[in-house]
């Protein structure tokens, strides 16, 4: 803990943009790196670590809306006080001693969550067939974890594609970027939806695409014993939680469907157990329902994507308390313009029908009392709107409640409800500023420009628009 972290373009404080009216140096906003490498790399519900947060010079958050991702109704800010990585005041009197950050017109929210992301796809195919060097592949990786913080989003959970060296750079400071909960390698049938490329390469070769400490794919396994293993391996090597694949993929080997049902109740019963050994939890790939509902008999605790959950599947949610994390970007994006995301057009034509029942099963587990998250599932080299998930919501159902889902719910889902998700009293000072008021006009959130101010950890990252 030693090692001051290193000065990084994220960490300027531009007093140009009349933020911060202090003269202090940088150092003084350096974060503590354990805190967010703990974070990063314990079972998701272990709570970060206090006492190994270093003192930092106390900031108010001064003028402005909050929007406190609670749900209640926005209100003048009184004064945010944070220290030493969390948010110790909400009003009073602000201290002699802190350093003010001016955010008068700004509208304040929790760092936002991105539920569902994939930090590391580059680009599928051509990466699959080595057109990528590696040297590629990192530097997209860097530049999106940038990008999404600098976006406003202080903590995403990827959902596969990264190993764990990612997020270990990151929570070490050598690079910005979100905080990273990661399951590393997810599971997958053999020829299910988590094995890609060709259908003509030979299945051995596939775990030679992975890139030990960068890269990883899905692990095959093939009934509970192999899976149990490779789940078991998936922690040896860093994971948080579990992803399985259990229905077809889009993005995947062509042989297979999202209406394929994959790996049987025991197999993902498996997984329960180990990750519940593991004091944590699995999440599933699932589009249609009969693969969903395996998966809630067996125990999982998470939905990803969910694109044609119905009524009967939505309330067998609610009454298990499994969560859902739609993914509406990359239905619009993926139809719209495949090639921004280094894919074919076929992908488009397999995805195209998804994109309206996507949007009621959003609604049919609203309806059934289901806590529906957020994630975009970017992929490609260029993943720098991710705050377009937001917009989709606000539009479908409202800006409020894709607000709620980007940030308490989110944390609720990702096992970090007590110290995310919410600007409270105690909890890890995260908080995005924009410029105006996404409330009123959703489509802020997708514009960068607007995110004047990103606090994370008790640390304020960005002061102005990117560069
Ligand atoms: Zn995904």
């Amino acid at each position: 803990m030693g090692r001051p972290a290193p000065v990084a373009p994220t960490n300027r404080v531009r007093p140009a943009y009349g933020l911060v009216r202090s003269g202090r140096t940088r150092q003084t906003w350096q974060l503590p790196g354990l805190i967010l490498r703990f974070l990063s790399v314990v079972p998701a519900a272990a709570p970060p670590a206090e006492s190994d947060a270093v003192s930092q010079i106390p900031v108010w958050l001064d003028g402005g809306t909050v929007a406190d991702g609670t749900g209640r109704d926005p209100f003048p800010n009184p004064g945010i006080l944070t220290q030493d990585g969390r948010i110790t005041q909400i009003g009073g009197t602000r201290p002699a001693d802190a350093q003010v950050a001016d955010c008068q017109g700004l509208t304040l929210t929790p760092g936002l969550i991105d539920a569902h992301v994939h930090m590391a796809c580059s680009a599928f195919d051509p990466s699959l067939r080595y057109d990528v060097s590696v040297a590629e592949m990192a530097a997209d990786m860097f530049v999106n974890c940038r990008q999404t913080l600098e976006g406003g989003f202080t903590t995403v959970r990827d959902t596969g594609g990264i190993d764990r060296g990612l997020a270990d750079v990151v929570a070490s400071g050598k690079m910005p970027g979100p905080r990273i909960l990661q399951c590393g390698p997810v599971h997958s049938q053999t020829g299910g939806g988590g094995q890609m490329g060709a259908e003509w390469e030979p299945t051995e070769l596939w775990d030679r695409h992975a890139i030990p400490g960068l890269v990883t794919w899905a692990l095959l396994s093939d009934g509970p014993d192999e899976l149990r293993k490779n789940v078991r391996e998936g922690f040896r090597r860093g994971a948080t939680f579990v992803k399985l694949l259990v229905t077809g993929a889009v993005v995947a080997i062509s042989t297979q469907q999202p209406s394929d049902t994959q790996f049987t109740v025991d197999e993902i019963a498996v997984a329960v157990e180990e990750a519940s050994a593991k004091g944590t939890y699995v999440t599933v790939h699932a589009h249609n329902n009969a693969g969903i509902r395996a998966a809630v008999r067996a125990g999982v605790r998470c939905v990803e994507h969910g694109s044609q959950v119905d009524e009967q599947t939505a309330a067998l949610l609610s009454e298990h308390g499994v969560a859902l994390v739609p993914t509406l970007s990359i239905m619009e994006q993926l139809v719209a313009d495949p090639a921004s995301m280094g894919l074919a057009p076929g992908y488009a034509t397999r995805l195209s029908r998804f994109a309206q029942t996507a949007r009621d099963a959003v609604l049919a587990c609203r309806a059934a009392g289901v806590r529906v998250g957020l994630g975009s599932d970017l992929l490609g080299p260029d993943q720098r709107d991710r705050g377009r998930e937001l917009v989709h919501r606000a539009r479908l159902e409202s800006p409020m409640q894709a607000l709620e889902s980007a940030t308490r719910i989110n944390a609720e889902i990702i096992g970090l409800g007590d110290d995310l998700g919410t600007i409270e009293t105690g909890k890890i000072a995260d908080i995005a500023g924009f410029a105006g008021d996404p409330l009123s006009d959703p489509g802020q959130f997708a514009d960068r420009d607007r995110v004047v101010l990103v606090m994370q950890g008790g640390r304020l990252v960005k002061s102005g628009p990117q560069d």
